[in-house]
């Protein structure tokens, strides 16, 4: 499969009344063809800005990128204008949100939507538009797409909504998907439809997906290479079986523990104690040390470096420092 899309050391800051944000710290990841990367951690570990980074979906300014390069398809993402990155958009790279109200448009029917990017990116006639759209809403398992195509989202249900967002994001055979949180706003039996669509979809278009969640449950269901960040910084990665049986990082233990399984109740899921590093004033070490249970003097005062647990897994944490105290990840991060 080929590489698609190469982040290497990408930074990026806010300017805010309080001072500079570094939301993004040097972050680096790939990805292929047909593959798709999950970016898990907390809400302010920098997983949002990363992705819409990649789409420029970053206002900029208060935000800036202050250092590294986002190539897509040769070209670095990071010095294209506004108007080259509106081309891109939509048509190379599209998005899915969240929440499909605040992202679909309730003034046009979801065929006009589909039918946008089409006319704009791929020239299409207004016909050969709706018939694609007809295709489309198809494709992604919506019942009477004939007439669905004709009707506005409020005539949707929460889960068509969804369906119709991934549609639109879909109609110009986008190489990346990026998916943020596409599922949270759902229940546990709508979700689950929509990431198996995602995965089937995977299989007939070949499309790379990018899929940000805070619920490692998602990432086991969709994902096949999981990059785990915090404090604006990746802190491990590797395939999907390294992060859930073998998961080195204190933080990804933490993350697992935190878990519902099927056997588990509520009250014996461990949330991780303490919050996230305030970015304005970063830590020097290592961004987990207020609340690791596991810090060490080291920690504080120097960045760990990655290292190497297998060719695919990678890990910055300095319990793997051939110095450091021998220490097994808790019961309850076992999966
Ligand atoms: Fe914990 Fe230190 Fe590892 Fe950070 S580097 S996760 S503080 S042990
Ligand atoms: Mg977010």
């Amino acid at each position: 499969m080929s590489k698609i899309l190469e982040v290497k050391d990408l930074s990026i800051a806010f300017d805010t009344y309080g001072g500079e944000v570094q939301a993004v710290r040097g972050v680096e990841f790939d990805l292929h063809e047909q593959e798709t990367l999950a970016i898990v951690g907390e809400s302010g570990s920098g997983k949002s800005v990363t992705a819409q980074s990649l789409m420029r979906l970053t206002p900029m300014p208060p935000g800036k990128f202050t250092s590294g390069s986002i190539m897509f398809n040769g070209e670095n993402l990071v010095d294209k204008s506004d108007k080259q990155m509106e081309e891109i958009r939509g048509r190379d790279i599209s998005m899915i949100f969240q929440d499909p109200m605040t992202s679909l448009n309730p003034t046009m029917t979801v065929g006009k939507q589909i039918a946008e990017g089409l006319i704009k990116h791929q020239n299409m006639s207004k016909k050969a538009a709706h018939n694609r759209g007809v295709e489309l809403l198809k494709l992604v398992g919506i019942p009477n797409p004939e007439t669905r195509i004709n009707q506005y989202p409020h005539q949707y249900s929460g889960g068509m909504r969804q369906r119709a967002m991934i549609a639109i994001a879909l109609a110009c055979d986008p190489k990346l998907l990026i998916a943020d949180e596409p599922t949270t706003a759902l229940d546990v039996t709508i979700q689950a439809q929509i990431l198996d669509l995602m995965r089937e979809i995977q299989k007939k278009t070949g499309t790379a997906i990018i899929l940000i969640t805070h619920d490692l449950g998602v990432v086991a269901n969709a994902a096949s290479r999981v990059a785990v960040m915090y404090g604006g910084k990746i802190v491990e990665t590797g395939n999907v079986d390294e992060i859930f049986y073998q998961p080195k990082h204190p933080y990804t233990w933490g993350l697992l523990s935190s878990m519902p399984s099927l056997d588990s109740k509520a009250e014996e899921l461990e949330a991780i104690p303490g919050s996230p590093p305030d970015l304005k004033d970063p830590p020097k070490g290592c961004p987990f040390v207020t609340r690791c249970p596991y810090a060490m003097k080291v920690c504080e005062n120097h960045m760990p470096e990655y290292t190497d647990v297998s060719a695919t897994q990678k890990t910055a944490c300095w319990l793997l420092d051939e110095r450091a105290p021998d220490v097994e990840p808790p019961q309850s991060a076992r999966v």
